[in-house]
């Protein structure tokens, strides 16, 4: 049955649209978002531009409205995940301005409420549940890649794994070599073995302490970086002895907001070209498959290059898109909206 349920999602690219919803504080007046339709569509309102091109309709896999929870959200990106047992590679990107919502997405507010656990606690939470209900048939494996985040940096982390307390230390990742970038052949010194949703959880709580952050005009949270989560599967069937690898990415892009160069200087200003520089070769791949073109450019970002393998093929790919309903946003919105479009 399960098996089926993955079957009409495999080799597509999926593109789901989410509407943070005004946050305490914000003037719940004006929506951008005019109304959400069945079928995935949504209408934009544009005040700001007068005569006809002021509503525009823009169609997605599914759109999510304000109210919709972090369960509805799971329950369509489960099979997705499910399949990654199966030995399916899968992406699952967050895509969106500052403050759009991608790590409320993507991790939740709260890593201490597992009501509120976004896609990457409740994947790896289903990854070890399904994999020890099939332990008759299957013996499963599961490890996770320390959370990369592609800012080039030295990180040193301490962390306490069943029972046994040790320090890892992650290179900046040097893709020019070849054997790190194949997804299964990552950095020895990356690979955790983990057992159990809480290790994980450990592990990203350590990331998020290291992660980079830069102060930005827009967000002081702001994170100028992406942060990919990769969880390996190795799976061995108990009676054929086959093996079957899968391979999970979870993403949460940097912010997607074009940097006004006043406001961006020297090392920032740098930073920012690279972001949306990255950004917009990502966007450059998943179009060409999902347009089936024949030449498909990994190699025009560090980002694309080390997703390779699971991007495209057989590999399954969701991106949720985010937009926040301030308007005060709306051209972030449409330019985030016309991304989306273009890779759907
Ligand atoms: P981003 O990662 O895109 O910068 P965040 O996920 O940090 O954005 O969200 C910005 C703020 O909005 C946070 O305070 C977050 O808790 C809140 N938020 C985002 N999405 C939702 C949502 N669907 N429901 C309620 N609050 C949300
Ligand atoms: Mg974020």
């Amino acid at each position: 049955q399960l098996y089926n349920q993955v079957q009409d999602l495999k080799g597509t690219i999926r593109v789901y649209c989410r509407v943070r919803p005004f946050l305490r504080g914000q003037s719940n007046g004006q929506s951008t978002v005019d109304y959400i339709g069945e079928n995935g569509n949504i209408m934009i309102a544009n005040p700001l531009k007068n005569g006809k091109e002021a509503r525009k309709v823009f169609s997605f896999n599914k759109v999510f409205g304000t109210n919709v929870t972090q369960d509805q959200i799971y329950a369509d990106t489960q099979p997705l995940v499910r399949s990654v047992l199966d030995g399916y590679n899968v992406c699952i990107f967050a895509y969106g301005q500052t403050g759009s919502g991608k790590t409320y997405t993507m991790s939740g507010p709260d890593l201490t409420s597992e009501q509120t656990w976004g896609v990457n606690y409740r994947a790896l939470r289903d990854l070890f549940q399904i994999s020890k209900t099939r332990g008759d048939v299957i013996k499963y494996e599961v490890g996770v890649q320390m959370p990369v985040y592609l800012k080039f940096y030295k990180l040193s982390a301490k962390f306490l794994s069943r029972g046994v307390d040790f320090t890892l230390t992650i290179r900046t990742l040097d893709i020019r070599n070849n054997s790190q970038l194949n997804g299964l052949n990552v950095p020895d010194a990356s690979w955790i073995p983990v057992s159990s949703t809480q290790d994980v959880l450990d592990l990203m709580r350590i990331g998020q302490r290291n992660r980079a952050v830069g102060a930005t005009a827009l967000n002081e949270r702001s994170s100028r970086s992406h942060s990919v989560l990769t969880v390996h599967v190795y799976g061995k069937e108990l009676v054929s002895g086959s093996i079957l690898k899968g391979c999970l990415h979870l993403v949460d892009l940097a912010g997607s907001e074009r940097v006004d160069k006043s406001e961006a200087v020297g090392e920032r200003l740098k930073e920012a070209q690279h972001i949306n520089k990255s950004l917009s070769a990502l966007g450059d791949v998943i179009s060409a498959l999902a347009q089936k073109s024949p030449h498909v450019p990994y190699r025009n970002s560090k980002l694309t290059q080390i997703l390779q393998d699971s991007l495209g093929g057989h590999a399954k790919t969701l991106m949720f898109v985010h937009i926040n309903p301030e308007l005060n946003s709306i051209w972030e919105t449409i330019s985030t909206l016309k991304f989306a479009e273009r890779v759907s």
